[in-house]
C-alpha cells in the first residue's frame, strides 16, 4: 500500500475508532467496515443514514449497524471486498496504532503475530489483493522488534485482532465462491473459467476444451422479448449441468456463450460428448409462461479443441474459437470439426 494510502487509512480509523466506542459498536469486521466508510465519506446514503439514526436516537446501536451494512454495503460483490479490505485495513492499522503507544515484549508480540499471520497467509487471495495486507502485517512484526515491554491490554486486543482475521477469512471465502458465480444462471463465470483453464495448462494434463455458442440467439430475444431469452439461458444451464458427469465442467462465458473443460479426453471423445450435448439442446421445448408460446427450435453451435503441450491459453481458445466459426459458417446446429 503507497504511503499516503496508508496514511489516509490510519488517519480514517483514528476516526472510527473512538466513534465505535463512543456508541458501544462491537468491533466486528462488519463494523469496522461500516465506521470506515462512514469516516471515509464514500458512501453519502450510508452517511445520511447513520446521520439519520444518530439525530433522532442518539445512538447507532449495534443492530442499527448490522441493518445498515446489510442494506448500504452487502449487496455488491467488488464493495464487499473492498470492505473486507478496509477491514483487515483497519486491524492491521489499529494494531500499529496501539503499538506505537505502548510499549511491548518484542519476542511475545512476535510470536502471537506470526500465528496470525501464518493463517492469514494462508488465504488463497487472488483477486482480493490481500497482498497489501500481507505485507502490513509483515511490517508489524518488523516494528514489533524494536518494541520493549509487553501489556496486558495489547496481547488481549491481539487476541481480538486473531479472532477479526479469522471471520473475515470466512467471508472472503463467501465472497470468493460469488465471485465465480454467474449471478443469472448460477453456474461458473468467467473469471472461474479464465482461472480454471490455466490451472489445467499449467498442469500439462490431458483435456478438451468444448466452446459452446447458442444459435440466432437475438431472435430469440427479438421474437420472445429479453426475460423470455433469460429462461432460455438457464434452461441450457440445466441441461448442460445434467449433462456434466463424468468431470466435465461448464461456465458462462459470455452472454449465449458456454465453455466446457472435458477432463482425460481425445478431440474425438470430446466431440462426442459435445455432440450429445447439442442433441440435447435440440430437444428442449421451453414454454413462455407469459403468452403460452412455446419455442420449440433452439440450437447451439460447438468448437472443440484438444490441448497439446505447449498450448498457451490463447492458442487453445483460438483453434476452439475457428472451430465454433466454422460450425457457424456451415449452418450451425452442429459440432466441429466433423467426426472422421
Ligand atoms: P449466432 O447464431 O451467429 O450466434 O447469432 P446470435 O444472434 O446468437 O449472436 P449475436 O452475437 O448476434 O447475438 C447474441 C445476443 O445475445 C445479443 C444479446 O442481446 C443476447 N444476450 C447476451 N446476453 C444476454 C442475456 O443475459 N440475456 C438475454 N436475454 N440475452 C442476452
Ligand atoms: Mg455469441
Ligand atoms: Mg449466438
Amino acid at each position: 500500500m503507497p504511503m499516503d494510502e496508508f496514511a489516509q487509512s490510519t488517519a480514517n480509523l483514528k476516526q472510527a475508532v473512538p466513534l465505535m466506542i463512543k456508541y458501544q459498536i462491537p468491533t466486528t469486521p462488519t463494523n469496522y467496515a461500516l465506521w470506515y466508510t462512514y469516516v471515509a465519506q464514500t458512501n453519502p446514503q450510508l452517511n445520511q443514514a447513520i446521520d439519520r439514526s444518530i439525530s433522532e436516537t442518539g445512538i447507532c446501536s449495534a443492530v442499527t449497524s448490522e441493518r445498515l451494512y446489510q442494506q448500504h454495503l452487502a449487496q455488491d460483490t467488488e464493495r464487499n471486498s473492498e470492505q473486507v479490505k478496509h477491514s483487515l485495513e483497519a486491524i492491521a492499522t489499529e494494531l500499529q496504532v496501539t503499538m506505537q503507544d505502548t510499549r511491548i515484549d518484542a519476542e511475545a508480540f512476535h510470536q502471537v503475530l506470526e500465528k496470525g499471520f501464518a493463517k492469514l497467509s494462508a488465504i488463497d487471495n487472488d483477486g482480493l489483493s490481500l497482498d497489501e495486507m500481507i505485507s502490513l502485517v509483515r511490517e508489524l512484526v518488523k516494528n514489533s522488534q524494536q518494541i520493549g515491554q509487553s501489556t496486558r491490554f495489547f496481547r488481549d486486543q491481539l487476541t481480538d485482532a486473531e479472532k477479526e482475521i479469522g471471520e473475515l477469512k470466512d467471508r472472503i471465502e463467501q465472497i470468493r465462491k460469488e465471485a465465480y458465480e454467474d449471478a443469472m444462471t448460477g453456474t461458473l463465470n468467467r473469471r472461474a473459467f479464465d482461472k480454471e483453464i490455466n490451472t489445467w495448462i499449467a498442469l500439462d494434463k490431458s483435456f478438451c476444451l468444448v466452446m459452446l455458442d447458442i444459435d440466432f440467439f437475438k431472435n430469440i430475444n427479438d421474437n420472445f422479448g429479453h426475460m423470455f431469452g433469460d429462461q432460455v439461458l438457464k434452461a441450457i444451464s440445466r441441461r448442460l449441468d445434467e449433462s456434466c458427469k463424468n468431470g466435465e465442467h461448464f461456465y458462462r462465458i459470455g452472454g449465449e456463450e458456454f465453455a466446457l473443460i472435458v477432463p482425460n479426453r481425445k478431440l474425438m471423445v470430446a466431440r462426442q460428448f459435445a455432440e450429445s450435448l447439442r442433441r440435447a439442446i435440440e430437444r428442449l421445448s421451453i414454454m413462455d409462461k407469459n403468452t403460452n408460446q412455446r419455442l420449440n427450435s433452439v440450437t447451439a453451435s460447438f468448437g472443440v479443441a484438444e490441448y497439446t503441450p505447449g498450448d498457451n491459453y490463447q492458442s487453445l481458445l483460438h483453434r476452439a474459437d475457428m472451430q465454433l466459426y466454422k460450425a457457424k459458417q456451415l449452418g450451425r446446429n452442429r459440432v466441429m470439426p466433423m467426426s472422421l
